[in-house]
């Protein structure tokens, strides 16, 4: 593929951006190339600066669930944006989807909307700590909260991809409050309560791991973590930023049936624009600032544009079959990345659960974040590459998950399989 443009773009970039790049995932010099440089998006395929097509199966890592452009986002984009982006006061469309959300997950009496998963996940960690008056939190290695400064330790897939060490700048103070259990292994947690008996006042964790590849819960974790956080009077917050309306139509803690005190979300709930949010209990949300005392603000936070293209979005997806057919998809799509590996005698796990999948070249079952690491990322490198330059494209670590739109079809499976069987060959 000719990338000329793309490259002469990149290399301005790099004079004005770190890195030529406003997030560290959108970086490629891990597998060897340069970065993706979009022009424009149609449906499930992404057109580069040079007019190469993709099937796109990061949707902006997560949130575009119909795909891009589609007719009900464009409409609720003009609709608002006739009346107005942004008023810094309350509006109809925020109650409309405060309402919508709290209609779909009984754990969530209220929610408060803010602007991103960072956020939302510095946000719920304040109202944890004021709500149980104790300050340390136990979150997993290998699970993504966002760069909040405290939660910057052993983080998943940003990190993992380009092997940096935890962050630098990050005072010792705020992490030293952080404690660290292992994913899938509750005498892990158990631990860290016996060590720290009456201080920890939250675990927080994905439902399913999405930020360190594709990693589900194994039997009873997630049942053990609601038991232990209840006995020792510490919250249980999920972060559904990426699981949410993505592993069910609402979310993982429906599809295990476990209710967690706290719950984030983000990227699904804008539809592709910077919405986030944060709910539970009604005892618990009553704290924030202001029926509370805990401060937390922002400037754009449930802001029209946002909240209206978030509804569209969800509302979309909630039709009767959507969900199911682009979870159908996923699944088929892991089956033939599986099989087709099988057949090229390549070691090879991979799965999916509703509409996120994921895939590991492992000889062996992914559990934990540590045995992700052990993965065969040379093997994956090659792959991406290989079914990147045949206009296929997979998100570019092996530590993020994939996602399946609305508007994939038997168009893209088909260009998606050609690709797979051509690429697996040659690993
Ligand atoms: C993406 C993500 C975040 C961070 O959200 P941002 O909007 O990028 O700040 C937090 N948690 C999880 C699980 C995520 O996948």
């Amino acid at each position: 593929m000719n990338r000329v443009k793309s490259e002469e773009i990149f290399s301005k970039s790099c004079t004005v951006m770190p890195g030529g790049v406003s997030s560290p995932a959108r970086a490629f010099g891990h597998v060897g190339c340069n970065p993706l440089v979009v022009e424009r998006g149609e449906g499930a395929y992404l057109y580069d600066v040079d007019g190469n097509r993709y099937v796109d199966y990061v949707l902006s890592w997560g949130p575009l669930v119909l795909g891009h452009g589609h007719p009900a986002v464009l409409d609720a984009l003009s609709f608002q944006g006739e009346r107005g982006v942004s008023f810094g006061a309350l509006c109809e469309a925020e109650v409309e989807l405060a309402e919508y959300i709290t209609g779909l997950f009984p754990s969530i009496d209220m929610v408060r909307f803010v602007n991103s998963g960072t956020e939302a996940a510095m946000s719920a960690l304040r109202l944890a700590r004021a709500f149980t008056r104790k300050e340390k939190v136990i979150k997993f290695s290998g699970c993504y909260h966002g760069h909040v400064d405290s939660l910057l330790v052993k983080a998943g897939s940003g990190v993992l991809s380009l092997g940096l060490p935890d962050s630098p700048g990050v005072p010792s103070s705020v992490a030293a409050d952080t404690l660290l259990a292992q994913y899938n292994n509750i005498g892990s947690v158990e631990e860290i309560f016996a060590a720290n008996r009456g201080q920890i006042a939250a675990v927080i964790v994905e439902p399913i791991v999405g930020n360190s590849g594709f990693i589900k819960p194994q039997g009873e974790f997630l049942e053990e973590l609601r038991q232990i956080t209840e006995r020792e009077g510490a919250l249980l917050i999920f972060d559904e930023v990426m699981t949410g309306f993505r592993v069910h139509p609402v979310g993982a803690q429906l599809l295990y049936g476990i209710t967690p005190d706290l719950t984030m979300l983000g990227k699904v709930i804008g539809g592709g624009l910077n919405v986030a949010a944060y709910g539970g209990r009604e005892d618990i949300m009553k704290l924030v600032a202001p029926s509370g005392p805990v401060y937390q603000a922002g400037t754009l936070s449930g802001n029209p544009l946002g909240m209206r293209v978030g509804l569209a979005t969800l509302r979309e997806w909630h039709k009767t079959g959507v969900f199911e057919t682009a979870a159908n998809y996923a699944s088929r799509l892991a089956e033939a990345i599986s099989d087709i590996a099988r057949s090229n005698g390549v070691a090879l796990v991979a799965d999916n659960e509703g509409t996120m999948f994921g895939y590991f070249f492992s000889e062996k079952p992914i559990v934990t974040c540590e045995d992700a690491a052990e993965s065969d990322l040379e093997r994956f490198r090659k792959f991406f590459a290989g079914m990147f330059e045949r206009g296929v494209y997979f998100a570019q670590s092996q530590f993020e998950a994939g996602f399946v739109s609305a508007s994939h079809n038997d168009e893209t499976f088909q260009k998606t399989v050609s690709a797979l069987e051509e690429v697996f060959p040659l690993l």
